[in-house]
Formats: C-alpha cells, structure tokens, sequence
C-alpha cells in the first residue's frame, strides 16, 4: 500500500488525517515542522508527501523548493483558505496539487487518488518521452530541446507529458483540464491557454521549429512543423 509523508504541525489536524489515511489504507508517517518534514521525505521511500504550508523552522514552500532538487514525489500541499499566492508558489514551485483548509476528508482522499493515479502512469516502463528534438526524461523529471535543458515547473511538466504522451493527436481544453488538472478545475478552461502559453515560450519560441499547435476551435496538438 502507498507509503504518505504527512508534514502538519497542528498535531490534532494530523492524527486525524493520519487515522483517516490509516483507515483507508495507507501508510503514514508524520513530521511537525518543515526540516523534520524535509530530512524524512529526502529519506525517501514515500509515494505521497502532504506538505502544509504555514509551518515551524522552514515553511511548506521552502521544503517544496529544497525537496524538488533531489525528488519528483508528488506533493499535495494544505494552504490556508484565501491564500492564492500560496496555491499559485505552490505549483510553480512543483506542487502536484493543494487542499484548501479546511478540507473534508473526502476530498483529501479523492486528491491523493488523482495524485497516485497520475503518478503510477509516470513510473511506467517507458522512462522517455520524445519528439523532434524535444526529449523528457520522466523519472528525472528532466526536458531538454536541441540539447539544452528547460526548467519547467510541475504543471508545465505534467502538461508536455501528456501531450507527449498523445503526440500528433489534437487534445480538446476540457481533455486537458480533465487529465493535467483533475476533476476539480473542470470548467476554467483558459488555464489551459496560460499554460500552453508558458510552455510555448519555453519551448517553441527560443528555437527555429514550433512544435505546440493551435487547432483554432479544436484545441492543441504537439507535432512536428509539416
Ligand atoms: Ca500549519
């Protein structure tokens, strides 16, 4: 069963999520501020980290950057309610989701299913995805055109990757939403053109060949220039 790193440093809050997680399942192991939160999930071992942000020694977001270095395991990070700047910091920092406090159980539950899910099809066997001169080294999280490397954030980076996933196939806004975003985002549809829009001016607009393609009423499709 999956092993979860629970970083929470209002103790009743985790032994309640721990004894529901515990109920379902899982594995849990907890830390109550940021570096013990960080040595144990750089130990390594876990499917799943659940990182508050608002947290003793080092706050969520500063675990998240330090952690990234060394580790692709997907986070889902509890903001406080109304703290935007977090959830935005929070995925640009490589967050693979967030739970807004306070949260039912039930959510938290469905988020770790998504997160897991996604992440099950990332450790398949095939380690690379490519096209054109465009390679993503999934399992070190690494994406490289034409031989130079491209910094990405976590939704970038699970964006290409099903776009590479589904090369020269044309993906709908509501396809995209449904796969990188999860059930949540459903209806927000121009969240999906910002990030085309990010990944075009990492990807595309520093080299000669466009490879992310609008198809005007359809959606995007990733090919090579015909
Ligand atoms: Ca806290």
């Amino acid at each position: 069963m999956a092993r979860i790193l629970l970083v929470e440093d209002e103790e009743k809050l985790a032994r309640f999520v721990e004894l529901e997680l515990t109920h379902e399942g899982y594995r849990v192991d907890k830390a109550f501020d940021g570096r013990a939160g960080l040595e144990k999930a750089e130990g390594g071992g876990y499917d799943l980290i659940l990182l508050d942000i608002m947290l003793p020694g080092l706050n969520g977001l500063e675990v998240l950057r330090r952690l990234r270095k060394t580790s692709a395991v997907p986070v889902i990070m509890l903001t406080a309610r109304d703290a935007v700047m977090d959830k935005v910091n929070g995925l640009d920092t490589g967050a693979d989701d967030y739970v807004t406090k306070p949260f039912s159980i039930e959510e938290l539950l469905a988020r770790i299913r998504v997160c897991l899910r996604r992440h099950a099809d990332v450790d398949g066997p095939e380690g690379a995805l490519a096209i054109a001169d465009l390679t993503m080294d999934v399992m070190r999280r690494r994406v490289e055109r034409a031989g130079r490397e491209i910094e990405l954030t976590g939704r970038e980076f699970a964006l290409l990757k099903y776009f590479l996933e589904n090369k020269t196939i044309v993906l709908t806004r509501e396809q995209l939403l449904e796969k990188v975003w999860g059930y949540d985002y459903l209806g927000e549809t121009n969240v999906v053109d910002v990030y085309v829009r990010y990944l075009r001016s990492k990807l595309d607009e520093p080299f000669d060949k466009k490879l992310l393609h609008t198809v005007r009423g359809v959606g995007y499709v990733l090919r090579e220039d015909t």
